[in-house]
């Protein structure tokens, strides 16, 4: 008789390249694929608005692949999990890791309730390349620097093993009766639809996921070492929420990008950038599999808990609203409130104008991001914040304060994208696109701009906002 095997998804909501769907139907099994929403376990880290609304359309496309068989669960999934294998009589539950602190005590707790039970739990390697304890330093510790993480760790290992294909017929087991739909997990916001506009800009599910990678390969990826820099060319991926939530396994990512290397479509020097932006992936998630709180909740320099942060609640609501009177910092945060994303090199912006022209904490901003963010993750946010804030690993050091004057004029040139999301200043004449307070009477007046009124005066002063910081830089413990 055909085992009954439980396949439960989590942040791997793809067919192929899924090796604990992929094990199940090697064995012919009848399988029931489970979600569950587990907000409980989760507790602070549950998902934030935007990536809920992903999730539901992310879920739909995943169901809809698996012939809509997908059961679906909201509570604690360490109840929820053992009892129904018990009530379906399933021979086996296999799941993908995650790496988040409270999944694996979690997933560690599930596994031996099922053992009990006499049934068999595995779990499998899915969501990075590299398991983060298989990389260590020749003394047996967690890397804490990039550089040799990636080529002494990771690159040394060699290419990973090439992704698996998606089973072509799966036979299912019955749907239990007390799986809710899918609407049921609520997942969608009730009041406002301001999720509205971001359908503009996404599509989501597996297929599109291998589309963007596709789009990016033909159109991005030949000249990303130098445009990727640029948040008015677009041309990074844009793959973020894809792989956060697993519609494509970073493994697919980085066959497709080596294939053609091989066949030198792309330049080598333009792949290689693109993968050890993987590789920071992956470093980001051997961190918070090794440091744990450390990394999500508490500087990992220790030295940084006595920095002297503000609280400054209005000045907090501007930046998240995009009204700093900074044009680079405004259309960045404007950016992620119409769209759930933000351009990599504008989140360093964002991010060190917070932290160090304003002093408000970090973890502000984490929380920020991690409710808007439609790729937000544990791993990438945390280290992240914590890199810029340079409290982190490997991290930019604190002194080394970005200006978002000339970080404006470097990076957007020509105001493409600062026109774009602060559309109040899209008559301006370049010179002054990331200085709008520089600029004449006349010119603001020809531009259709009174600074106050149309757009804000800058909220603080740089040079002496960044006086203040590094002032302040120097009552944590031990600074350089
Ligand atoms: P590409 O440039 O096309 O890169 C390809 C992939 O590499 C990305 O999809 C991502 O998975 C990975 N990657 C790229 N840069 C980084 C990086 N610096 N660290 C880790 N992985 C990286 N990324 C998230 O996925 N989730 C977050 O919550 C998140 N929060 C961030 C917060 C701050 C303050 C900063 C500075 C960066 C954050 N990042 C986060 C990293 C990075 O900004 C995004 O991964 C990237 O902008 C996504 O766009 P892309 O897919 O077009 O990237």
């Amino acid at each position: 008789m055909s085992k009954k095997i439980i396949v439960w998804f989590r942040q791997d909501l793809r067919r192929a390249d899924n090796p604990a769907l992929y094990e199940a139907y090697q064995h012919g099994a009848h399988i029931l694929p489970v979600f569950i929403v587990d907000d409980e376990n989760a507790e602070s880290w549950k998902r934030g608005a935007a990536s809920n609304w992903w999730l539901h359309h992310s879920l739909k496309d995943l169901n809809s692949n698996l012939s809509n068989h997908m059961a679906f669960f909201r509570g604690k999934a360490d109840e929820i999990l053992p009892k129904l294998a018990k009530d379906i009589s399933a021979d086996a539950v296999y799941w993908n890791r995650c790496y988040e602190p409270w999944c694996k005590s979690r997933d560690a707790t599930i596994k031996k309730l099922l053992e009990k039970d006499g049934i068999n739990a595995e779990s499998f390697k899915a969501g990075l390349i590299w398991e983060p304890w298989t990389i260590q330093t020749n003394s047996g510790t967690p890397y804490k620097v990039f550089t040799p993480f990636y080529k002494n760790g990771c690159l040394e290992k060699g290419d990973p093993q090439d992704p698996l294909p998606a089973p072509d017929r799966l036979t299912y087991a019955d749907k239990p009766k007390n799986a809710v739909s899918l609407d049921a997990l609520n997942l969608l916001p009730s009041r406002v639809r301001w999720d509205k506009k971001m359908e503009k800009h996404w599509q989501i599910g597996e297929e599109s996921a291998n589309e963007t990678l596709s789009d990016f390969i033909d159109k991005g990826a030949g000249s990303y070492k130098t445009d990727r820099d640029l948040p008015g060319k677009d041309n990074t991926s844009r793959l973020s929420p894809h792989l956060h939530f697993g519609e494509i396994s970073p493994r697919t990512v980085w066959y497709e990008i080596r294939k053609r290397q091989e066949t030198d479509s792309i330049s080598r020097a333009d792949t290689k950038v693109f993968l050890s932006e993987i590789g920071w992936r992956e470093f980001c998630y051997n961190l918070l599999y090794h440091f744990e709180e450390r990394i999500t909740d508490k500087p990992l320099q220790e030295k940084f808990e006595t920095f002297p942060w503000r609280k400054r609640e209005s000045y907090l609501e501007k930046w998240k609203k995009g009204q700093t009177g900074y044009p680079i910092v405004d259309a960045g945060m404007r950016q992620l409130w119409e769209t759930g994303w933000m351009h990599n090199r504008v989140r360093m912006i964002v991010a060190s104008f917070l932290i160090k022209h304003l002093m408000i904490h970090w973890q502000e901003g984490e929380k920020w991001f991690w409710d808007t963010l439609v790729d937000a993750d544990l791993a990438n946010n945390s280290a992240n914040w914590q890199w810029v804030a340079g409290c982190g690993a490997d991290a930019a050091p604190f002194f080394r304060i970005f200006n978002p004057i000339t970080q404006g004029e470097k990076f957007d040139p020509k105001g493409h994208y600062i026109r774009r999301w602060v559309s109040e200043l899209k008559n301006l004449p370049d010179k002054y696109i990331s200085s709008p307070w520089t600029a004449d009477k006349d010119t603001l007046k020809k531009a259709g701009i009174e600074l106050g009124k149309d757009y804000p005066e800058p909220i603080v002063d740089h040079s002496q906002a960044r006086e203040e910081a590094l002032e302040a830089y120097k009552k944590v413990k031990n600074a350089d």
